[in-house]
């Protein structure tokens, strides 16, 4: 059985993201400095009819990067082009992509801190001046030509901005960071899809899958999935509170939202390295998570509940964590 927190979605998640994603700002819960910020800058590039400046968004997965980059072209009456940044390998791929964008349009550029070096570079000519300076043969014979390029805006996302090279941090006209959303926004979300996908539910159940969706859409929606099909194979069809505490558990999603895999990190910590400091490839290697997992996925979260902190020497269990866990502070002090 796949894990609500999975990172690599299947297609039933893909088809689910994109049949709730919101299609009005009106519709987009939450994030409200962040919407009118990006509004301001739309409206006044439309003013100076210029094209917006280029975007980051950086934020954990599933709190609504893509949906707010559609939201944008959407408001610019413009196209989006979506892509992951590794899957751009070549120079000749950004040319391709580059050269097709239509005049305004908009290029989401995913996880922008993988893109490839050599590829970065093209970038940056692209970004500032809407040039794209071609390498042609090798060595003595090679030749640069300059293809013009549409005025396009490129909004980057990223779970990890610190992995951003500054000059192309640089180059993005303004940086946001989306946060996890409230109770009462999640409640919202939940509703929204609950009536979307004709799920019936009670207002506490609501609550109960708000509360352990780590406060994040695309977790919350998978969720309410999950709950729908308990309430239709146990009970009448009703997601109700009961339902809705039942079934989560049977997913081993607990009352904070955390799953297997959180507790084992913070077991990892606790118990293996004595509540912490522990570098990450040491607890990578312990909580047998990849490096990656630990840092795009669950840190974020844990850091959130105040269960880790960073410290210099590297993650350390809180107290918080301990009592989260039921386990005594001085038990595993075993020398
Ligand atoms: P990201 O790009 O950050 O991984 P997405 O934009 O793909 O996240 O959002 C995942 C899903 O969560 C979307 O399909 C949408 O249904 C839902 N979602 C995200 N943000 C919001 C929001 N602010 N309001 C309502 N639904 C949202």
């Amino acid at each position: 059985m796949s894990s609500v927190l999975d990172k690599k979605e299947n297609k039933e998640d893909e088809i689910l993201d994109s049949a709730l994603r919101p299609q009005s700002w009106a519709e987009y819960v939450g994030q409200d400095k962040i919407k009118e910020n990006i509004r301001i800058i739309i409206t006044a590039a439309k003013n100076r009819g210029q094209t917006p400046d280029h975007l980051l968004l950086y934020g954990s997965s599933g709190l609504g990067k893509t949906t707010l980059a559609n939201l944008v072209a959407l408001e610019m009456g413009t196209k989006i082009r979506i892509i992951s940044g590794p899957a751009i390998e070549r120079a000749g791929d950004l040319a391709a992509i580059l050269t097709n964008m239509g005049e305004g349009d908009v290029l989401f550029i995913d996880e922008i801190h993988r893109i490839h070096r050599t590829v970065e570079e093209y970038l940056y000519p692209a970004m500032e001046d809407y040039k794209l300076n071609l390498i042609l043969g090798k060595g003595p014979m090679a030749r640069t030509m300059e293809l013009k390029l549409p005025k396009f805006t490129i909004i980057g996302a990223t779970t990890r901005p610190g992995m951003l090279s500054a000059p192309l941090r640089n180059r993005f006209g303004a940086t946001f960071q989306l946060n996890f959303y409230n109770q009462e926004d999640i409640e919202k979300i939940i509703d929204r899809s609950a009536k979307l996908l004709k799920i019936k539910t009670e207002p506490e159940a609501v609550g109960v899958i708000a509360k352990r969706s780590r406060f994040t859409p695309r977790i919350a929606n998978r969720l309410l999935k999950r709950v729908r099909d308990f309430a239709e194979v146990n009970g009448v069809g009703l997601v109700t509170k009961e339902i809705a505490e039942s079934s989560l558990n049977f997913l081993d999603v607990d009352h904070m939202g955390l799953d297997l895999g959180d507790k084992r990190i913070l077991k990892a910590i606790i118990e293996k390295f004595d509540g912490g400091p522990v570098g990450l490839q040491a607890l990578a290697a312990a909580s047998s998570e990849e490096e990656d997992t630990i840092l795009d996925i669950y840190e974020p979260y844990l850091m959130q509940c105040g269960f880790i902190e960073r410290t210099p020497k590297g993650r350390m269990a809180t107290f918080l964590a301990y009592q989260h866990l039921g386990i005594k502070k001085s038990q595993t002090k075993l020398i």
